[in-house]
């Protein structure tokens, strides 16, 4: 793999702790470990601060000095971009999408929003369904004419450039693993727009560490899941040299917990927040780490982890929790 070979800043406080979860463990009868990427340091956390490590390198080596990017309104990939470009001298055009319909102030105003501002990243607000690809292009075509040079960062930092975060995430895994004489059987994470998922099965694949991953489902159907995540495997294994590593079956999705869809909380991703909260202390978010928990306590309490040890991806999120307070608060 030699990850050096790839421009790269340092933006995320490394390695992440590996940590056991023992009173969710007993709580579910599984033996339950967590990867805290929601420690990453940069603006609160999360999993983008590992893809945009490599997304700036490239940035910088491109000679860009704005950073373009889009998400949902409480999107943590947009927050973790508008603190990497201040934190760099770099401008930030942020294009939010009002992909959940919600108005409320909490979730237009606080949490992720509050922070983009605090960042000074300049935001465009566009209705939920927008083309956001080609919003992208419209907002770098109106840097370029002002003199700057835009660097576009798709949503999510899901390219193989940002998936090489999570390469060497899987890397930092299967390190600590072996430190702690401990043999992993499988990582679960949230899915959403495949770099996470992608980067790890594909670093899992280039190392041969055979451990499958789960990925649990925020938006998109299985079989569309699956073949995001399967492309960006293939093209984030082609960048590290290796294009024939990773084989379709080592893609898997569970889509079957997003509920009424992408950033809409249901009681199970409540009741998820609240067991992770009120066993081990875990802060967890109600678009994706809530979601990939309810799936993980679905298919725990139906024995599909048995004997196993598992490892739970932290991807972070918790800053978006405060955008939710109307739909959490009467279930606490
Ligand atoms: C973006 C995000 C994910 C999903 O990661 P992808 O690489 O987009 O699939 C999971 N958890 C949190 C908290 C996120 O912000």
């Amino acid at each position: 793999m030699h990850l050096a070979r790839f421009p790269r800043v340092r933006l995320a406080h490394l390695p992440t702790p590996l940590e056991p979860l023992p009173r969710l463990s007993e709580a579910l009868g599984v033996e339950l470990w967590i990867k805290r990427d929601d420690c990453t340091g940069l603006a609160g956390g999360g999993n983008k601060t590992r893809k945009l490590e490599f997304l700036l390198g490239d940035a910088f080596e491109q000679g860009a000095d704005t950073l373009v990017t889009q998400g949902a309104v409480q999107s943590n990939h947009v927050r973790q971009t508008a603190a990497a470009a201040a934190s760099h001298g770099l401008k930030c055009e942020i294009i939010l999408e009002e992909r959940t319909g919600s108005k409320a102030t909490d979730y237009t105003r606080n949490g992720n929003v509050l922070l983009d501002r605090l960042f000074d990243a300049s935001i465009r607000t566009v209705p939920g369904g927008t083309d956001m690809a080609a919003e992208l292009e419209i907002t770098a075509e109106a840097v370029r004419k002002r003199g700057g040079k835009p660097y576009v960062i798709p949503g999510g930092g899901s390219n193989p450039t940002g998936a090489l975060g999570y390469v060497d995430c899987a890397r930092e895994i299967v390190v600590q693993a072996d430190e702690l004489d401990m043999q992993i059987d499988r990582i679960v994470t949230a899915t959403g727009s495949a770099g996470t998922h992608a980067g790890l099965v594909a670093g899992l694949a280039v190392m041969g560490a055979d451990i499958p991953v789960l990925g649990i489902g925020v938006r998109a159907p299985k079989d569309k899941q699956e073949a995001n995540v399967l492309k960006l495997a293939k093209e984030t294994a082609a960048l590290l040299g290796r294009p024939d590593a990773v084989t379709d079956a080592m893609v898997v999705a569970d889509c079957d917990y997003v509920g009424a869809g992408y950033g809409l909380v249901d009681e199970a991703v409540i009741e998820a927040l609240k067991l992770a909260a009120r066993t081990d202390g875990i802060v967890l978010d109600p678009v994706y780490t809530g979601k990939a928990m309810k799936g993980l306590i679905a298919l725990a309490r139906a024995g599909r982890f048995e004997n196993e040890t598992v490892v739970f991806l932290h991807t972070g999120g918790a800053q978006g929790l405060f955008g939710y307070q109307g739909e959490i608060e009467g279930s606490l």
